[in-house]
């Protein structure tokens, strides 16, 4: 396969590609949008369906030591007490007293407005939480928050879990949904919405262990990027400074991404300690021991939480994955996504639309459907539809063409070099299946032989 080459890629091809070919479009886009809330269309739901996928795969279905959790996004009020959310989760605002637009303090380079240069106030903490109340009377006994994360589900239900699954530690729960922050500064497309989702992981160590796994995950994270596709040298690591922990934290890492804004996080690494059980179980007056049946002891597990957002994942494999060629005189854009991340997998282009073509075409597409998302594309020539797989990070695209009709071949072409095999259609699922999961495209099935290079 060809290497693809990095490209510098600014934000607007990235949100112009997304909004033109349906993978993210603003909220409620017809009322004029909502803030900072997008909603993933047809291509996205998929790319943001194979992420979690693949997250879930590694970090549970390929593990014995971690369990999945789907807890609900309102909790008892209690936990955000406990968590530390009603009092900490807070960011210093500042207005301008001029044009009145509002900025995170520290996110500011002066002391001026970065819109208009006015004055500003002086900055007063404002609760990223979203508030509203349960039940038909508004009253402060009935408010109920929208999960800031969704790390917390995991922590209340440690024990449940413990009892229901008899895991031993280290062990550790993952937990996909969404998170709510009425952020104050927000941009930067899908990296920072009001209204998002997490992909995060609470692993529970038995105490003195802590920073082995601490550094165990560090690495198991970054690795995860790595083989979907994302080049290493556009991730870092980055430790939190002493002032920078959260109250919760004893150590922490992000792991950064070299968004076209620059660095940004796109996971957090956290070592929690103990904070978290101890807290819970203060609070709700319920042990949450561990009991070590090797030293026979009760031990409160301290925790590491990688906790990573699908949006940024999607965001940071957009930019990745973006790339133009030169292509005679116009310009070939192409999403070289990792075969398990693409939207569609496949694509069925008959050469023509004569209607000889159509049965053969359509039961191919029929056949290959039921394993994977697949399109039928015959409108226009065949080199755009080639061009339109390429932009959306098609992997492999299926010709069929007027002398399948005699000799029941088709070929299939690959995205990245653009070569092409033709092979029999009875050898078509296998071959696909295994040039998917990797295997090069000349390493020819039976009656199958080398049709195109590049
Ligand atoms: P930031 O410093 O960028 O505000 P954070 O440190 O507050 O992020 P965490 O609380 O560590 O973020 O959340 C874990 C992960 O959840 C982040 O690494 C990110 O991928 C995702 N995430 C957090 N806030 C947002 C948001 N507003 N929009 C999209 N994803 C988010």
């Amino acid at each position: 396969m060809a290497q693809p080459t990095p490209t510098k890629v600014d934000m607007e091809k990235i949100v112009s590609l997304c909004r033109r070919r349906g993978f993210i479009f603003p909220s409620s886009e017809i009322y004029g949008g909502l803030s900072s809330c997008w909603d993933y269309g047809p291509l996205g739901v998929e790319l943001k369906r194979n992420i979690k996928q693949a997250w879930w795969r590694a970090v549970v279905q390929e593990r014995d030591d971690m369990v999945g959790l789907d807890a609900s996004i309102l909790m008892h009020p209690q936990t955000w007490e406990a968590s530390g959310h009603l009092k900490g989760f807070a960011d210093p605002l500042v207005e301008c007293k001029s044009c009145h637009l509002r900025w995170r303090s520290d996110d500011l380079q002066g002391n001026n407005c970065p819109s208009c240069g006015g004055e500003l106030t002086e900055p007063h903490l404002f609760n990223l939480m979203f508030k509203t109340f349960m039940g038909p009377i508004e009253e402060q006994a009935s408010v109920v928050y929208l999960r800031p994360e969704t790390a917390q589900g995991m922590f209340v239900n440690f024990e449940n879990v413990v009892n229901t699954t008899r895991k031993r530690l280290p062990f550790g729960i993952a937990q996909i949904g969404k998170a709510f922050r009425n952020e104050i500064t927000t941009g930067n497309f899908i990296f920072r919405c009001r209204e998002f989702e997490q992909m995060e992981i609470e692993f529970f160590v038995k105490p003195e262990t802590d920073k082995e796994w601490f550094d165990y995950w560090i690495e198991e994270r970054l690795n995860w990027y790595v083989k979907l596709g994302i080049k290493r040298e556009n991730l870092r690591f980055r430790q939190h400074t002493e002032e920078e922990l959260a109250h919760y934290a004893r150590e922490c890492y992000d792991i950064d991404y070299l968004f076209p804004m620059g660095w940004a996080e796109l996971e957090g690494i956290a070592n929690r300690g103990d904070f978290d059980l101890v807290q819970h179980a203060s609070s709700s007056g319920k042990s949450l021991d561990y009991f070590d049946e090797e030293t026979k002891q009760h031990v409160t597990p301290h925790i590491i939480e990688p906790s990573a957002g699908v949006d940024r994942t999607a965001l940071a494999l957009l930019c990745d994955a973006y790339d133009e060629e030169p292509d005679e005189d116009e310009i070939r854009v192409l999403l070289h996504f990792h075969t398990d991340l693409a939207p569609i997998k496949v694509a069925v282009l008959p050469l023509s639309r004569r209607e000889s073509l159509v049965p053969v075409a359509k039961q191919i597409y029929a056949d290959l459907r039921q394993q994977w998302m697949v399109q039928y594309d015959d409108a226009q020539s065949i080199g755009r539809r080639y061009r339109r797989q390429d932009e959306i990070g098609t992997p492999l695209c299926v010709t069929v063409d007027f002398q399948s009709l005699e000799d029941e071949q088709v070929t299939i072409r690959e995205r990245d070099t653009m070569n092409q095999i033709r092979l029999p259609i009875a050898e078509l699922r296998k071959a696909l299946e295994a040039k998917l999961g990797g295997e090069p495209l000349f390493a020819l099935p039976p009656g199958g032989k080398i049709w195109k290079e590049g």
